[in-house]
């Protein structure tokens, strides 16, 4: 309400105020999935977000991003369990594809917000070359039309104010927390794993208003148990994942940043890819390609929004907190 007060304002002239109070009657907008002004409206109100969002990083730390573009956001700590690196991946991947002649179904920026803990050295190296591939890139005059990468500074909860109801058309949240509730009820929808609140996301909103992609939790247990991934044999299969890895050492990046940083990740994933992003790399890619076609339908984008809006009513504490008090604690506070 406070972070997004176009977006309430519009769903009290759809459904009424109650959802203010009771977060379930957010589902009422269900009721309204054809109607074409509130989806164009919810379009119109993403642009004005995505431009305040642009306008603030501007004013806050001088990054210029283009509010036409797809905002693709993956907001949360810097952790490599959740898997930036396999974004950081794409964006080199894509860097290459489009120098190939390969370009994106439309204009990305790709924008992380971050923080590492400060003696966590690989996540430090990871926000480095995230910084570093934002630099090739936008010093390249082609291939900035149609990628970016902006990393917002001092990531905190007044950057994801603005951040979040930029929605962002793909939001992708690896070992899910929070982050992809607050995206969701602001109507972006989600890229990710079948894990943490995801599962629970997938199931409320169907599998055609979530993207999600690679190896099942289990597979990962069962592989951790058995001790036998072994990163090599991938990087052998994939030639585009080598190239991708490899770019992170090569010329330009070390013409960038710190040799030895660029360098100790690219050994971390190279040898131990203890977080298993390469399994998971082709199918990450193959499903952002195809949230970027389906982008193509506004209607039909817009319907997920609403659908994920209509849902997220769910994840209200108000409703954890009844559930605890029915299931466990049985207050009687009433009396
Ligand atoms: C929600 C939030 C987080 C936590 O995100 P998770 O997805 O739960 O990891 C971290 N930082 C800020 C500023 C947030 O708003």
């Amino acid at each position: 309400m406070s972070c997004n007060p176009a977006l309430a304002a519009r769903i009290d002239a759809a459904i009424g105020a109650g959802w203010r109070k009771d977060s379930a009657e957010l589902e009422k907008l269900l009721a309204h999935i054809d109607d074409e002004a509130l989806l164009t409206s919810l379009a119109g109100i993403k642009l004005a977000n995505k431009r305040r969002f642009a306008e603030w990083l501007r004013e806050h730390q001088g990054t210029v991003l283009d509010p036409d573009s797809v905002f693709d956001v993956q907001s949360k700590r810097l952790h490599e369990y959740k898997r930036q690196q396999l974004n950081l991946l794409w964006c080199a991947r894509t860097l290459l594809d489009i120098r190939a002649g390969i370009l994106p179904e439309r204009p990305v920026t790709v924008i992380f917000g971050a923080k590492a803990a400060p003696a966590y050295t690989i996540a430090k190296d990871i926000i480095h070359a995230i910084l570093c591939l934002s630099d090739v890139i936008a010093a390249d005059p082609v291939a900035r039309r149609h990628l970016r990468i902006a990393m917002v500074e001092n990531y905190n909860v007044s950057a994801a104010e603005k951040l979040i109801p930029a929605w962002i058309s793909l939001a992708s949240k690896e070992a899910s927390g929070t982050g992809n509730m607050k995206f969701m009820l602001n109507g972006a929808v989600t890229l990710g794993t079948l894990d943490g609140a995801n599962v629970e996301i997938a199931e409320l909103v169907g599998p055609e208003n979530i993207y999600t992609f690679g190896l099942s939790s289990e597979a990962v247990i069962n592989s951790y148990a058995r001790g036998d991934y072994d990163p090599a044999s991938h990087l052998e299969a994939d030639p585009r994942l080598r190239a991708a890895l490899d770019f992170l050492v090569g010329e330009e990046m070390r013409a960038t940043g710190d040799v030895a940083r660029l360098e100790r990740l690219h050994a971390e994933l190279a040898h131990k890819d203890w977080f298993m992003t390469f399994p998971d790399f082709a199918d990450y890619c193959a499903t952002k390609a195809r949230m970027l076609a389906d982008l193509g339908d506004e209607d039909a984008w817009a319907r997920k929004a609403l659908v994920n809006i209509a849902k997220a009513g769910y994840f209200s504490s108000d409703r954890t907190i009844a559930d605890y008090n029915r299931d466990i604690w049985q207050a009687d506070y009433a009396r």
